[in-house]
Protein backbone atom coordinates (compact mmCIF):
# COMPACT_ATOMS: atom_id res chain seq x y z
CA UNK A 1 0.00 0.00 0.00
CA UNK A 2 1.09 3.52 -1.13
CA UNK A 3 0.40 5.76 1.63
CA UNK A 4 -1.66 9.01 0.24
CA UNK A 5 0.88 11.51 1.33
CA UNK A 6 3.88 9.75 -0.72
CA UNK A 7 1.30 9.19 -3.49
CA UNK A 8 0.33 13.22 -3.29
CA UNK A 9 3.59 14.18 -3.16
CA UNK A 10 5.00 12.14 -6.06
CA UNK A 11 2.40 13.07 -8.01
CA UNK A 12 3.06 17.49 -7.40
CA UNK A 13 7.14 16.51 -8.17
CA UNK A 14 6.68 14.33 -11.03
CA UNK A 15 3.53 13.90 -12.73
CA UNK A 16 0.77 11.35 -13.72
CA UNK A 17 3.03 9.54 -15.88
CA UNK A 18 6.35 9.68 -13.83
CA UNK A 19 4.14 8.83 -10.52
CA UNK A 20 2.60 5.68 -12.18
CA UNK A 21 6.33 4.26 -13.42
CA UNK A 22 7.58 5.10 -9.58
CA UNK A 23 4.66 3.04 -8.42
CA UNK A 24 4.94 0.52 -11.05
CA UNK A 25 8.81 -0.18 -9.44
CA UNK A 26 6.99 -0.13 -6.07
CA UNK A 27 4.94 -2.77 -7.17
CA UNK A 28 7.84 -4.66 -8.72
CA UNK A 29 9.06 -8.34 -6.92
CA UNK A 30 13.21 -6.85 -7.15
CA UNK A 31 15.77 -9.15 -8.58
CA UNK A 32 18.13 -9.86 -5.66
CA UNK A 33 21.50 -8.83 -6.35
CA UNK A 34 25.13 -8.74 -4.87
CA UNK A 35 28.06 -7.83 -5.14
CA UNK A 36 31.42 -9.58 -5.49
CA UNK A 37 33.62 -8.67 -2.48
CA UNK A 38 37.60 -9.16 -4.40
CA UNK A 39 38.90 -8.79 -0.74
CA UNK A 40 37.58 -12.21 0.19
CA UNK A 41 36.86 -13.22 -3.25
CA UNK A 42 38.58 -17.12 -4.71
CA UNK A 43 36.88 -15.97 -8.36
CA UNK A 44 34.18 -16.21 -10.45
CA UNK A 45 31.11 -16.04 -8.30
CA UNK A 46 28.58 -17.24 -11.25
CA UNK A 47 31.01 -20.34 -12.09
CA UNK A 48 30.91 -21.35 -8.40
CA UNK A 49 26.91 -20.32 -7.44
CA UNK A 50 25.66 -22.28 -11.10
CA UNK A 51 27.57 -25.36 -9.19
CA UNK A 52 24.77 -25.27 -6.91
CA UNK A 53 22.18 -24.17 -9.61
CA UNK A 54 21.94 -20.36 -8.78
CA UNK A 55 22.49 -18.72 -12.57
CA UNK A 56 24.23 -15.21 -11.80
CA UNK A 57 24.98 -12.87 -14.38
CA UNK A 58 26.84 -9.58 -14.28
CA UNK A 59 25.15 -6.26 -14.15
CA UNK A 60 26.25 -3.47 -17.04
CA UNK A 61 28.31 -1.02 -15.30
CA UNK A 62 30.22 -2.91 -12.59
CA UNK A 63 32.17 -5.78 -13.15
CA UNK A 64 31.51 -6.59 -9.38
CA UNK A 65 27.64 -6.70 -9.57
CA UNK A 66 25.71 -9.39 -10.53
CA UNK A 67 22.06 -10.14 -10.81
CA UNK A 68 20.80 -13.10 -9.60
CA UNK A 69 17.38 -14.64 -11.60
CA UNK A 70 14.95 -16.85 -9.67
CA UNK A 71 16.43 -17.42 -6.25
CA UNK A 72 15.21 -15.72 -3.33
CA UNK A 73 18.23 -14.31 -0.99
CA UNK A 74 17.75 -17.10 1.65
CA UNK A 75 19.40 -19.57 -0.93
CA UNK A 76 22.53 -17.08 -1.39
CA UNK A 77 22.79 -17.06 2.62
CA UNK A 78 22.83 -20.59 2.67
CA UNK A 79 26.19 -20.80 0.14
CA UNK A 80 30.03 -20.62 0.99
CA UNK A 81 30.35 -17.26 -1.20
CA UNK A 82 27.97 -15.56 1.48
CA UNK A 83 29.57 -17.12 4.59
CA UNK A 84 33.10 -16.53 4.02
CA UNK A 85 32.09 -12.67 3.28
CA UNK A 86 33.00 -13.38 -1.02
CA UNK A 87 29.84 -11.82 -1.54
CA UNK A 88 27.47 -9.08 0.11
CA UNK A 89 23.56 -9.11 -0.75
CA UNK A 90 23.37 -5.45 -1.63
CA UNK A 91 20.94 -3.23 -4.16
CA UNK A 92 22.32 -2.47 -7.29
CA UNK A 93 21.17 1.29 -6.87
CA UNK A 94 23.04 1.29 -3.40
CA UNK A 95 26.34 -0.18 -4.78
CA UNK A 96 26.51 3.35 -6.60
CA UNK A 97 27.79 6.11 -4.61
CA UNK A 98 31.06 4.33 -3.47
CA UNK A 99 32.07 4.17 -7.13
CA UNK A 100 31.11 7.73 -7.60
CA UNK A 101 33.04 8.96 -4.88
CA UNK A 102 36.44 5.86 -6.42
CA UNK A 103 38.79 6.21 -3.44
CA UNK A 104 42.23 5.79 -4.06
CA UNK A 105 45.02 4.35 -1.90
CA UNK A 106 46.22 6.46 0.78
CA UNK A 107 43.13 9.18 0.56
CA UNK A 108 41.27 9.45 3.74
CA UNK A 109 37.54 8.79 3.63
CA UNK A 110 34.75 9.34 5.83
CA UNK A 111 31.60 7.17 6.14
CA UNK A 112 29.91 9.47 8.11
CA UNK A 113 26.64 7.13 8.83
CA UNK A 114 27.86 3.63 7.67
CA UNK A 115 25.99 0.84 9.37
CA UNK A 116 25.25 -1.92 8.13
CA UNK A 117 28.42 -1.43 5.73
CA UNK A 118 28.18 -2.57 2.61
CA UNK A 119 28.97 0.76 1.03
CA UNK A 120 32.26 1.11 3.54
CA UNK A 121 33.25 -2.39 2.52
CA UNK A 122 32.32 -1.39 -1.30
CA UNK A 123 35.00 1.72 -0.28
CA UNK A 124 37.53 -0.64 0.86
CA UNK A 125 37.45 -3.22 -1.89
CA UNK A 126 37.31 -0.31 -4.51
CA UNK A 127 40.69 0.99 -2.88
CA UNK A 128 42.38 -2.59 -2.59
CA UNK A 129 42.17 -2.23 1.00
CA UNK A 130 44.75 1.34 0.65
CA UNK A 131 41.96 4.05 1.47
CA UNK A 132 42.58 5.29 5.35
CA UNK A 133 38.66 4.66 5.74
CA UNK A 134 36.68 6.27 9.12
CA UNK A 135 33.17 4.84 9.24
CA UNK A 136 30.41 6.29 11.83
CA UNK A 137 27.10 4.87 13.34
CA UNK A 138 25.65 6.50 16.07
CA UNK A 139 23.08 3.36 17.08
CA UNK A 140 24.88 0.44 18.87
CA UNK A 141 22.67 -2.35 17.31
CA UNK A 142 23.71 -0.72 14.02
CA UNK A 143 27.07 -0.57 15.43
CA UNK A 144 27.72 -3.69 16.21
CA UNK A 145 26.17 -4.79 12.68
CA UNK A 146 28.58 -2.82 10.88
CA UNK A 147 31.38 -4.20 12.91
CA UNK A 148 30.13 -7.80 11.77
CA UNK A 149 30.27 -6.90 8.28
CA UNK A 150 33.67 -5.32 8.46
CA UNK A 151 35.28 -8.71 9.74
CA UNK A 152 33.23 -10.82 7.82
CA UNK A 153 34.27 -8.90 4.35
CA UNK A 154 37.64 -8.54 5.75
CA UNK A 155 37.85 -4.72 5.66
CA UNK A 156 40.38 -5.12 8.49
CA UNK A 157 41.91 -1.48 8.42
CA UNK A 158 38.55 0.33 8.67
CA UNK A 159 38.43 2.81 11.76
CA UNK A 160 35.06 1.89 13.03
CA UNK A 161 33.46 4.82 15.23
CA UNK A 162 30.34 4.42 17.29
CA UNK A 163 29.05 7.99 17.64
CA UNK A 164 27.44 10.67 16.25
CA UNK A 165 28.28 12.06 13.16
CA UNK A 166 27.14 15.65 14.06
CA UNK A 167 29.19 15.67 17.00
CA UNK A 168 33.20 14.52 15.52
CA UNK A 169 35.17 16.83 16.04
CA UNK A 170 35.63 20.09 13.20
CA UNK A 171 39.36 19.44 13.20
CA UNK A 172 39.49 16.31 11.55
CA UNK A 173 39.38 16.51 8.18
CA UNK A 174 39.01 13.78 5.00
CA UNK A 175 40.01 14.02 1.31
CA UNK A 176 36.50 11.98 0.70
CA UNK A 177 33.54 11.95 2.53
CA UNK A 178 30.18 9.61 1.75
CA UNK A 179 27.00 11.13 3.01
CA UNK A 180 24.45 8.37 2.47
CA UNK A 181 22.13 9.80 4.83
CA UNK A 182 19.10 8.60 6.99
CA UNK A 183 15.96 9.20 4.72
CA UNK A 184 12.46 8.29 4.91
CA UNK A 185 13.41 5.51 1.76
CA UNK A 186 10.52 6.59 -0.82
CA UNK A 187 12.37 4.71 -3.08
CA UNK A 188 12.38 1.81 -1.60
CA UNK A 189 8.78 1.00 -1.12
CA UNK A 190 7.88 -3.30 -1.78
CA UNK A 191 5.33 -5.23 -1.34
CA UNK A 192 7.34 -7.25 1.17
CA UNK A 193 8.32 -4.62 3.29
CA UNK A 194 6.48 -2.53 5.62
CA UNK A 195 5.98 1.18 4.91
CA UNK A 196 6.87 4.16 7.31
CA UNK A 197 5.76 7.45 5.52
CA UNK A 198 4.11 10.60 6.85
CA UNK A 199 5.14 14.20 5.86
CA UNK A 200 6.14 14.68 9.98
CA UNK A 201 8.72 12.19 9.36
CA UNK A 202 9.59 13.34 5.83
CA UNK A 203 10.65 16.62 7.56
CA UNK A 204 12.23 15.37 10.46
CA UNK A 205 14.58 13.38 8.04
CA UNK A 206 15.28 16.42 5.60
CA UNK A 207 16.02 18.55 8.71
CA UNK A 208 18.46 15.77 9.50
CA UNK A 209 20.14 15.30 6.49
CA UNK A 210 20.46 19.27 6.38
CA UNK A 211 22.60 18.88 9.38
CA UNK A 212 24.21 16.60 8.14
CA UNK A 213 25.31 17.92 5.01
CA UNK A 214 26.47 20.86 6.16
CA UNK A 215 28.85 18.67 8.95
CA UNK A 216 30.19 17.12 5.91
CA UNK A 217 31.01 20.14 4.21
CA UNK A 218 33.25 21.55 7.35
CA UNK A 219 34.79 17.84 7.72
CA UNK A 220 35.75 17.87 3.79
CA UNK A 221 39.53 19.45 3.22
CA UNK A 222 39.31 22.09 1.06
CA UNK A 223 40.11 20.59 -3.00
CA UNK A 224 37.80 17.28 -1.12
CA UNK A 225 35.12 15.47 -3.13
CA UNK A 226 31.78 14.02 -1.62
CA UNK A 227 28.89 12.05 -2.43
CA UNK A 228 25.51 12.60 -0.67
CA UNK A 229 23.00 9.98 -1.21
CA UNK A 230 19.97 8.88 -0.20
CA UNK A 231 17.30 6.21 -0.83
CA UNK A 232 14.36 8.60 -1.73
CA UNK A 233 13.00 9.85 -4.26
CA UNK A 234 11.69 12.94 -2.82
CA UNK A 235 13.08 16.52 -3.88
CA UNK A 236 12.59 17.38 -0.29
CA UNK A 237 15.34 15.15 1.19
CA UNK A 238 17.57 15.56 -2.16
CA UNK A 239 17.70 18.71 -4.03
CA UNK A 240 16.40 20.76 -1.66
CA UNK A 241 18.81 19.54 0.50
CA UNK A 242 21.70 20.56 -1.58
CA UNK A 243 20.37 24.25 -2.08
CA UNK A 244 20.13 24.96 1.45
CA UNK A 245 23.63 23.76 1.79
CA UNK A 246 25.67 24.64 -1.34
CA UNK A 247 26.68 27.92 -2.21
CA UNK A 248 30.20 29.32 -3.10
CA UNK A 249 32.82 27.28 -0.86
CA UNK A 250 30.77 24.02 -2.29
CA UNK A 251 29.89 23.55 -5.38
CA UNK A 252 27.87 20.45 -7.29
CA UNK A 253 30.44 18.18 -9.87
CA UNK A 254 28.17 17.01 -12.29
CA UNK A 255 27.91 13.34 -13.13
CA UNK A 256 27.41 10.96 -15.59
CA UNK A 257 24.65 8.18 -15.75
CA UNK A 258 26.52 5.16 -16.32
CA UNK A 259 24.91 2.77 -18.73
CA UNK A 260 21.35 1.41 -18.43
CA UNK A 261 20.29 3.42 -15.19
CA UNK A 262 16.37 3.98 -15.32
CA UNK A 263 16.58 7.69 -14.30
CA UNK A 264 13.92 9.95 -12.92
CA UNK A 265 14.52 14.06 -13.74
CA UNK A 266 16.61 15.26 -11.08
CA UNK A 267 18.55 19.16 -10.48
CA UNK A 268 21.10 19.61 -13.27
CA UNK A 269 24.32 17.52 -12.56
CA UNK A 270 22.17 14.88 -10.32
CA UNK A 271 21.14 11.27 -10.50
CA UNK A 272 17.67 10.20 -9.26
CA UNK A 273 16.93 6.34 -10.14
CA UNK A 274 13.55 5.11 -10.69
CA UNK A 275 12.86 1.90 -8.48
CA UNK A 276 12.26 -0.96 -11.25
CA UNK A 277 12.51 -4.55 -10.74
CA UNK A 278 16.18 -4.64 -10.87
CA UNK A 279 16.81 -1.29 -8.95
CA UNK A 280 15.66 0.91 -5.86
CA UNK A 281 14.92 4.18 -6.16
CA UNK A 282 17.65 6.38 -5.28
CA UNK A 283 19.64 9.91 -5.33
CA UNK A 284 23.12 10.53 -5.62
CA UNK A 285 24.97 14.22 -6.21
CA UNK A 286 29.14 14.80 -5.97
CA UNK A 287 30.09 17.74 -4.73
CA UNK A 288 33.45 19.31 -4.35
CA UNK A 289 35.00 21.71 -1.87
CA UNK A 290 36.27 24.93 -2.78
CA UNK A 291 37.15 27.09 -0.54
N1 LIG B 1 25.53 3.44 4.14
C1 LIG B 1 24.87 2.34 4.81
C2 LIG B 1 25.07 1.09 3.98
O1 LIG B 1 25.27 1.17 2.78
O2 LIG B 1 25.07 0.00 4.56
C3 LIG B 1 23.40 2.66 5.06
C4 LIG B 1 23.24 3.91 5.91
S1 LIG B 1 21.58 4.20 6.42
C5 LIG B 1 20.90 4.93 5.02
C6 LIG B 1 21.80 5.56 7.48
C7 LIG B 1 22.48 5.24 8.81
O3 LIG B 1 22.78 6.48 9.46
C8 LIG B 1 21.65 4.46 9.81
O4 LIG B 1 22.36 3.31 10.20
C9 LIG B 1 21.49 5.42 11.00
O5 LIG B 1 21.48 4.76 12.26
C10 LIG B 1 22.72 6.27 10.85
N2 LIG B 1 22.67 7.63 11.44
C11 LIG B 1 21.62 8.47 11.51
N3 LIG B 1 21.98 9.62 12.08
C12 LIG B 1 23.30 9.53 12.36
C13 LIG B 1 24.25 10.41 12.95
N4 LIG B 1 23.88 11.63 13.37
N5 LIG B 1 25.52 10.00 13.07
C14 LIG B 1 25.89 8.75 12.67
N6 LIG B 1 25.03 7.87 12.11
C15 LIG B 1 23.75 8.25 11.96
Amino acid sequence: MIPRELHDLLLKQYGDAQTAAIEEGYAAERIVSFRYNPVRGKGDPAARLAERGIEARRAKWYADAYLVEGAREDALRETELYKNGEIYLQSLSSMLPPLYLSPAAGETVLDMTAAPGGKTTELYALSGGKALITACERDGVRFERLRYNLARQGAGRVTALKCDALALDDAFSFDKILLDAPCTGSGTLSPCKPTRFSESYLLRCAALQEKLLKKALRLLKKGGEMVYSTCSVLRQENEEILEKCLGSGAVLQPIEPLEGLPLLPSGAGTLCVCPTREYEGFFLAKIKKVE
